[in-house]
């Protein structure tokens, strides 16, 4: 599927950093204990790559903007399926930032960035120590994210 590259977004429809963007995403590893499941990775990326750290099934931590850097990132690639948190055992995945999310997007001085299965969501500070969030759909011609 080609990537939508008329979201309106300058980060998204830039095709280096959207190419680099999608490579970082995809790069995401299989989970070695959760079968069909997918460990998070995030970063950070400037005009030229997006540096790469691999969490866990459930978080992920972006390590430190590089100089140049123009965006942050993260995936939810396991959105749809049950939860693996302890103690949230009917949860389901979301596309959609967390809570948390939204926290430490709101500390950051570049827009960041949440990849899903078929979202792409970007929370940018608000100046009011908030963010405002709007989705994208991740792929050409359709509309099965941002539901
Ligand atoms: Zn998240």
């Amino acid at each position: 599927m080609p990537c939508n590259m008329k979201t309106g977004d300058k980060n998204l429809d830039d095709p280096t950093i959207r190419q680099n963007l999608e490579d970082a995403a995809n790069s995401a590893p299989a989970d070695p204990q959760h079968p069909g499941y997918r460990d998070e990775v995030a970063g950070y990326c400037g005009t030229a790559d997006c540096s790469v750290n691999p969490g866990d099934v459930n978080v992920s931590e972006p390590g430190n903007m590089r100089t140049g850097d123009v965006l942050e990132y993260h995936t939810h690639l396991n959105a749809g399926l049950p939860s693996l948190i302890p103690g949230q055992k009917n949860y389901i995945y979301v596309e959609d930032p967390s809570g948390q999310d939204k926290r430490s997007a709101a500390k950051r001085p570049v827009p960041s960035y949440v990849v899903g299965p078929n979202s792409i969501w970007r929370n940018t500070p608000d100046g009011k120590g908030g963010v405002t969030s709007k989705c994208f759909q991740r792929w050409s011609n359709s509309s099965s994210g941002c539901q």
